[in-house]
């Protein structure tokens, strides 16, 4: 039952429509922002392909076969040799793969294709999610590839990540991509409304600052969001304000402080949401369309200086900036010159790309 989840109306009729009509693709790759919601779809996508009474093409939610997907048994430990493993679900023919460290290994895109070949045990589908597939490094990435060639007609793989531009064009090729929005605020509000999760005034604070992500609102840890959309609202302001390089480079600095070295990658989600509502702010969008609402007379001042094809352009030199770090770059540098190269001094780097 896909109504229980708030948001992305349209992803669920997409779903919803594959389902009903046996057209669900074998290799499906879920984007969208971190906390929207795509492992709950994902599952559930393994649920309605499972689920011993369906109805129209959505799973019951409450039979065994559904109520067995939610369980995901994760390793106890945090030892890295414990997550190399498929983490199977109750279900025996759902299952997904994380990144034990900072890359997916070739060993689980094994256990992967070896565990497709097989007919399911149970239901009528083996579903697999990739989590974090941004973390597939070439080696095992190939290895996937494997999969995505010739798929099992009864095998279904879920891909999941915030950053699809990390993936081999191979990958991205194979798979049917499924966007997913960010939350309004108003969509996360009444969902912590009415899950009772806090009070009303708690709530509607909470669902502006939460920047789009159910989870981040379900958290309530705003503190570090706060300061790295404060940190790269900054940015933005020296880009297309106060156009001050020494401001920018103050900024490139703190960005690669060892204290905020592994929020790194997050602080560039951040920036290019904050861009993106800018941009949709010249265009003449309402601010309650924004991700970041609470922010948008800073956001409306920006948009003031900036047009599509210029904020076009910045969200493509974050992108290569972010394919520059899978190599060893030195990061200050390439966050200097990226910022730069955002001011307009001098022109895009043109280099060939690395894969
Ligand atoms: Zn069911």
């Amino acid at each position: 039952m896909f109504e229980q989840f708030t948001g992305n109306s349209r992803v669920k009729a997409v779903l919803k429509r594959m389902l009903t009509n046996n057209r669900l693709p074998g290799a499906m790759l879920f984007t969208g922002e971190e906390g929207v919601g795509k492992k709950l779809f994902a599952l559930e996508v393994a649920r309605a392909l499972n689920c011993r009474t369906p109805k129209d093409g959505e799973a019951c939610g409450v039979c065994s076969a559904c109520t067995r997907i939610m369980k995901l048994n994760y390793p106890q430990r945090e030892d890295a040799e414990e997550w190399t493993q498929i983490i199977w679900t109750d279900h025996p023919d759902v299952g997904l793969v994380v990144a034990p460290k900072r890359v997916l290994r070739v060993e689980q895109m094994r256990q992967i294709e070896k565990e497709a070949n097989f007919r399911p045990f149970e239901g009528k589908a083996r579903v697999f999610l990739i989590d974090e597939a941004d973390k597939l490094n070439d080696a095992s990435a190939n290895a996937l590839l494997k999969v995505l060639e010739e798929p099992p007609k009864t095998s279904h793989l879920i891909l999941i990540t915030a950053r699809p531009a990390m993936l081999l064009p191979t990958i991205l090729s194979r798979c049917q991509m499924i966007r997913f929005s960010p939350l309004t605020p108003d969509e996360i509000e009444s969902h912590l409304l009415k899950n009772k999760v806090v009070d009303a005034k708690t709530a509607r604070l909470r669902a502006r600052a939460a920047g789009g992500s159910m989870g981040r609102a379900l958290s309530g840890d705003l503190v570090t969001f706060t300061s790295q959309r404060k940190a790269m609202l900054k940015v933005l302001n020296a880009l297309a304000i106060s156009d001050d390089r020494a401001d920018l480079l103050r900024s490139s600095e703190q960005l690669n402080e060892a204290q905020y070295r592994e929020e790194f990658e997050e602080r560039l989600d951040v920036l290019e949401t904050l861009i993106r509502d800018a941009w949709m702010l010249s265009l003449g969008v309402e601010s309650a369309q924004l991700v970041n609402e609470d922010l948008s007379t800073e956001l409306r001042e920006i948009s003031k200086k900036i047009d599509s094809s210029r904020a076009a352009d910045w969200i493509l030199h974050i992108e290569d900036l972010r394919e520059q770090l899978i190599v060893n770059v030195n990061r200050k540098v390439t966050t200097d010159a990226l910022f730069m190269v955002m001011a307009g001094d001098v022109p895009a780097p043109k280099r060939p790309k690395i894969r």
